[in-house]
C-alpha cells in the first residue's frame, strides 16, 4: 500500500542529482532512521522529556552545555535569535517580535548576508551589516575585519551572527574575541557545514554560544529537523520559545538539564518559535540519524559515493565536445560535465533542461551552466539511479 506513496498521490519520482536541496526534498533517509520515526509515532512521550534527553545527546556529540532538535537550521536561526534578544525573561519571550526598549540589532558582515538570515530578522531585529566586501566585488582584497564588528556593538546588539564556510571573515576566533569583550553571544549559522563530523564541535570548541545545523542535509536526518547547540541558559530561552506552553507552571515538571525552573519568575506563553514545532517522530529520526552520521566511516561514505558518480562516468557516451571529470567540492566529490563553447550539440543549459524534462525527470546542479558546466552530487542518489541518469544521457546525447 505505501510502497508507491508518490505514485498514489500523482506526483512524479525524480532522480536527485542536484544534492540535498530543500526544493528537491532533500536526501534518502536510512532505512533505520525511517524504522525509528515510524516506532517513534506508535507511542506518546513527554515533549519536553524527549528534548531534554536530545539536549543530553547533542551536548555530548557537539561538546556543548546543551542542545535542542528544531524544525531546520533557519527554525534554529530564528529560536538562537530569540533567546539572545530575551535571556530567561518571560515577558520578553511573550513580546516577540516586538523588540521594544530590548537589544534589538544583530549585528553581521554585510558578505555574510543570505536568503536565510530572515530566519534572524523574524525575532525582531534589525541587521547591522558591517564592513564592504572587495574582494567579491573585483575592487580589492578586503572584506570587513575585526575591529568593524567591534565599533558596530552597543548596548542594542543582541548577538552577531556569522556564517559559516571556507570563506567566511573574519575568522570566527576573532568575531568571538571582539563580541565576548562585551559580553555579546555569538551565533554561527552552521547549516550546511556537515560533513566533516569534526565541525559538529569545531565551532563550539571555537567559543561560539550558539550553532545551528541542518538535519536535512547531510546528517541524513528528517528533511525539516535541525539542531541548535549552545550554552545553556539560551538553550533554555529557545526550548521555553519552541515547546508548548499550555500548562500551569506549578505542575510543569521539564527536564532540569534542558529548563531549570527555578530560574523563571513565570511561563511564558506559546513563543515566536511554537510554529517551528518539532514532533516526537523528527526528534526520534534526527538523533537516530545524529547518531549513525557519527558512526560513519568517513571513507567508507567517500567510497559509496565515488562509485555512483564513478558508474555515471564510465557510462557517458564519448563526444568531443564533453569532458567528464569526478572532483571534490567542498566535502562531498562532484562529477563536472563541460561542453566545449563551440561545436557542441546543445549547451548546459539545453542538457540540463533535457534531462529536467525527461522520464525520469533528472536534476542536477545548473548554477555552472553559464560557463558551460554542469555538476551532478552523488549525496541523494540511489543505487539505482546512475544507470538511470546514463540511459538519458545517452537518449539525449544520440539524438
Ligand atoms: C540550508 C541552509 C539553511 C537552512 O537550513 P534548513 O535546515 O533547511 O532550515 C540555513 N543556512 C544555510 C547557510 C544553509 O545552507
Amino acid at each position: 500500500m505505501t510502497a508507491d506513496v508518490y505514485g498514489r498521490l500523482g506526483v512524479r519520482r525524480i532522480v536527485n542529482a542536484k544534492g540535498l536541496a530543500t526544493r528537491l526534498s532533500g536526501g534518502l533517509m536510512r532505512p533505520e532512521v525511517a524504522a525509528a520515526m515510524a516506532a517513534a509515532a506508535q507511542h506518546c512521550v513527554d515533549i519536553a522529556e524527549l528534548q531534554g534527553r536530545a539536549s543530553a545527546l547533542i551536548a555530548g556529540w557537539t561538546g556543548a552545555e546543551a542542545g535542542l532538535v528544531t524544525s531546520g537550521a533557519a527554525a534554529g536561526l530564528l529560536l538562537g535569535t530569540a533567546a539572545c534578544v530575551t535571556g530567561l525573561d518571560p515577558s520578553k519571550m511573550n513580546r516577540l517580535p516586538d523588540t521594544t526598549g530590548m537589544r534589538d540589532q544583530v549585528v553581521v558582515v554585510r558578505s555574510q548576508r543570505n536568503m536565510y538570515d530572515h530566519a534572524v530578522r523574524m525575532a525582531g531585529v534589525a541587521l547591522v551589516e558591517v564592513g564592504l566586501p572587495d574582494r567579491y566585488a573585483g575592487a580589492g582584497v578586503r572584506d570587513a575585519e575585526a575591529w568593524e564588528i567591534e565599533a558596530a556593538l552597543s548596548e542594542r546588539t543582541a548577538a552577531v551572527l556569522w556564517v559559516a564556510g571556507p570563506q567566511a571573515r573574519p575568522p570566527l576566533q576573532q568575531v568571538i574575541e571582539v563580541a565576548h569583550r562585551m559580553r555579546i553571544p555569538v551565533l554561527v549559522d552552521a547549516a550546511a557545514q556537515l560533513p566533516p563530523a569534526q565541525n559538529l564541535r569545531r565551532f563550539i570548541a571555537a567559543g561560539a554560544d550558539l550553532v545551528a545545523f541542518s538535519g536535512g542535509k547531510a546528517i541524513g536526518g528528517p528533511q525539516a529537523s535541525g539542531i541548535l547547540c549552545g550554552r545553556q541558559p539560551l538553550i533554555m530561552a529557545a526550548a521555553l520559545q519552541q515547546l508548548d506552553m499550555d500548562v500551569e507552571l506549578a505542575e510543569w515538571q521539564p527536564p532540569p538539564g534542558l529548563i531549570d525552573r527555578r530560574l523563571l519568575k513565570g511561563l511564558p506563553q506559546h513563543g515566536i518559535g511554537r510554529p517551528c514545532k518539532v514532533g516526537k517522530e523528527q526528534i526520534v529520526g534526527l538523533l537516530t540519524a545524529l547518531e549513525l552520521f557519527l558512526a560513519e566511516d568517513p571513507a567508507a561514505r567517500e567510497a559509496a559515493w565515488q562509485a555512483l558518480l564513478a558508474e555515471i562516468l564510465a557510462g557517458l557516451p564519448a563526444k568531443p565536445w564533453l569532458t567528464a571529470e569526478i572532483r571534490p567540492r567542498g566535502a562531498v566529490p562532484g562529477l563536472r560535465l563541460t561542453i566545449a563553447p563551440v561545436g557542441a550539440a546543445l549547451d548546459a543549459d539545453q542538457l540540463a533542461t533535457a534531462l529536467a524534462e525527461g522520464e525520469p525527470s533528472i536534476r542536477v546542479d545548473r548554477s555552472q551552466a553559464a560557463d558551460g558546466r554542469l555538476w551532478l552530487d552523488p549525496q541523494a542518489l540511489a543505487p539505482g539511479d546512475p544507470a538511470l541518469i546514463v540511459a538519458r544521457l545517452q537518449a539525449i546525447l544520440a539524438s
